[in-house]
């Protein structure tokens, strides 16, 4: 069966054909039959290149040798134990030697349960309940974060399902804006347990932070007792061998990881402080468990994921990144267009907007219809980009620099036919 086909077919037995809401892009998503370094393939036969790395884990391409074959040797001893083992141990220790502020790391399945876990445990350590989080900023699917999310829950402020209650111990500000955060410090610091962020904002396009704005929420919520979370489930092991926290230089108290962490296989992480992890349970009383926590599958492709993001890697991913950004720059420039080019490292997203954005509401003034127009223009075109506007898109190893330049030939003409000018 053909992708249209088998997606009329699926909407019977899943809701609205897929998985995860996202992937529902209109009028119909392309089903995969496989994939290979930078492509990936149709069951209509066409092999794209793809820059959505089914949203962020893989940095080392689909189907990375090296990973397929540990994570084979794996599987002929076994996919799950119940027990622990050595190799949760070395991937722990990578995950400290690299990320400045993890001193000890809990394994759990996906990025949704880390910052679940993060913030409870966030809560438990201060005694107090409020979160703040930032408007577009997306955390998981869960109950405690789905407030104006980014991702597939934009335009759902408050997923039905979700009680008052929940929602109205977080707390939401837009983001690169000193002011809300001191005026919500002001009111209400004595409630506040946690800020949880995305330093660089990856779910609403992408949004770094401006010079000197981490820090301001390292020293205010030092001098407040309240816990500073970054979650780096996109940046964690991609922007830099420490993730953001290393890139600009600002240390949290808690740190969520997961996508890149698990090599391709489901994974998240929560680490930290000492003093903070260890109140988690067995050695402490904040309670977090799961059935496939520390798997043995996603530890082994976790590790050997980390074996090959050395410093050339991260040069690497730089350069390339740089390549699409300029290039991009380029075909706006040369059509007298003021869009943004926005990213960094192996991130990269164009906004169809002429406004510089720094949060949310300035994400929003990008014109989606255009953005369309450019998705299928690139898709018809054999580039997969992410299919909304509001993601961000990422390069990996596999991607040579021909596979770019072959990329820019495509959105230089994606942009002319957003603007209706072929
Ligand atoms: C993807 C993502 C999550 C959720 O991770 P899942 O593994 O999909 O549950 C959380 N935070 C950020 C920043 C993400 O990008």
């Amino acid at each position: 069966m053909k992708s249209e086909e088998l997606f009329a077919y699926a909407k019977n037995y899943l809701p609205g054909g897929v998985n995860s809401p996202v992937r529902a892009f209109k009028p119909y998503p392309f089903f995969a039959s496989k994939a290979e370094g930078s492509r990936l393939f149709s069951v209509d036969g066409n092999s794209y290149i793809d820059y959505c790395l089914a949203y962020g884990p893989l940095v080392l391409g689909h189907a990375y040798p090296p990973v397929v074959d540990a994570v084979k040797k794996q599987l002929l001893k076994g996919s799950a134990y119940g027990v622990p083992t050595e190799n949760e141990i070395k991937l722990a220790k990578e995950v400290i030697k690299r990320i400045p502020c993890a001193e000890m790391v809990r394994f759990v399945n996906s990025g949704t349960e880390a910052t679940m876990s993060a913030i409870r445990l966030a809560r438990a350590v201060t005694g107090k309940k409020k979160i703040v989080k930032f408007e577009g900023a997306y955390h998981g699917a869960h109950d405690y974060v789905l407030v104006k999310s980014g991702s597939g829950a934009i335009g759902l402020p408050d997923s039905p399902g979700v009680p008052e209650e929940t929602t109205e111990n977080t707390i939401l500000i837009p983001f690169n804006n000193k002011e809300a955060v001191s005026d919500l410090f002001n009111r209400e610091s004595e409630d506040l347990a946690a800020i949880i962020l995305e330093p660089v904002m990856g779910n609403v396009g992408c949004i770094p932070p401006k010079k000197g704005y981490l820090e301001f929420l390292r020293k205010i919520t030092s001098e407040n007792n309240v816990i500073l979370i970054f979650d780096e489930v996109i940046t964690g092991f991609r922007i830099d061998a420490g993730g953001a926290q290393e890139y600009f230089g600002v240390t949290p108290d808690l740190v969520t990881l997961g996508k890149v962490l698990g090599g391709g296989f489901p994974m998240g992480a929560l680490a930290g402080k000492k003093e903070f992890m260890e109140r988690i349970a067995p050695s402490g009383d904040v309670y977090q468990a799961g059935t496939f926590n520390g798997n043995p599958i996603s530890i082994t492709a976790g590790l050997e994921t980390l074996k090959h993001l050395d410093r050339k890697f991260y040069q690497e991913s730089e350069k390339k990144g740089l390549k699409m950004r300029r290039g991009l720059q380029d075909i706006l420039h040369d059509l007298s267009l003021e869009y943004q080019v926005v990213g960094l490292s192996s991130m990269f997203q164009l906004y169809f907007t002429p406004s510089e954005v720094w949060d949310y509401s300035q994400a929003k003034t990008a014109d989606t219809d255009k953005f369309a127009q450019y998705f299928h223009s690139l898709l018809s075109a054999d580039v997969f980009v992410m299919p909304s506007q509001f993601e961000c898109c990422f390069i990996s190893k596999a991607h040579s620099l021909d596979d770019i330049e072959v990329t820019l030939e495509a959105m230089s003409d994606a942009v002319l036919t957003a603007e209706k000018k072929i």
